[in-house]
């Protein structure tokens, strides 16, 4: 085939992938509308969502799907191996306006086993704008140097780091002050901790103590005192 040839059968195999999508989304509208003809006027009059998931951008791991949730029940916020750092606007104000806003009653930090965020901060590679991310996962590692450091086995290492950045991640959730206020005010979200396991599809409850790491956390990073100037 000559060059002519296969551009034009890249662009049509594009096409018919786009095409693809877009009838997948027509057949999505069918069986919703079936289930419950009003289902698309609900969805369009607002959003109550319980759960604000804080997830890896893995193509591997759909929230809703994994949590066998509809349109409409869960906040999502997806990066990089399911990071937290405080100076992420997006990543803070997904967290503001879940919690101020739409009042969720659960936040959950979701990692996966065979991350490759977390697989890439493992290695020694420079990956250019991707350095400073990744190295808040770096930044776990030193916090847990000792322990990583004893596992041998590169696999069972990565997997450990998966969890403990989860637990990291939950506990930069627990620092912002949108989450300890509404904690005090209402005793909700609850902050929680999972692993979502490639191989079998499964989910893992890390089984975090909020309670206990709220109240650790609140030593050094309390802002319960709410806004200074505020009279609220
Ligand atoms: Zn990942």
């Amino acid at each position: 085939m000559d060059a002519k040839g296969r551009q034009h059968s890249v662009s049509h195999f594009l096409r018919e992938n786009q095409d693809r999508i877009f009838a997948n989304n027509r057949a999505w509208v069918a069986s919703k509308v079936k289930e419950d003809s009003g289902f698309f006027e609900k969805l369009s009059s607002g959003q109550h969502p319980d759960y604000l998931y804080i997830g890896c951008a893995d193509s591997r791991v759909p929230a809703n799907e994994i949590m066998g949730l509809d349109a409409g029940e869960v906040f999502v916020h997806r990066n990089i191996a399911n990071l937290v750092p405080n100076t992420d606007l997006n990543v803070m104000s997904v967290i503001e306006y879940a919690v101020v806003h739409l009042h969720v009653k659960h936040i959950v930090v979701c990692g996966h086993y065979n991350c490759g965020g977390v697989q890439a901060a493992l290695s020694h590679t420079d990956m250019g704008i991707l350095n400073p991310w990744l190295r808040n996962i770096r930044d776990v590692y030193r916090l847990y140097e000792k322990e990583l450091d004893e596992i041998q086995d590169l696999a069972e290492k990565n997997k450990r780091l998966v969890e403990l950045n989860v637990l990291e991640q939950c506990r930069n959730v627990i620092k912002t002050a949108a989450v300890q206020q509404s904690y005090q005010k209402n005793e909700y979200p609850i902050v929680h901790g999972w692993v979502f396991d490639l191989k079998d599809g499964l989910l893992k409850d890390l089984e975090i103590d909020f309670e206990n790491v709220l109240k650790s956390i609140q030593k050094i990073y309390n802002l319960e005192a709410g806004r200074k100037g505020s009279t609220a």
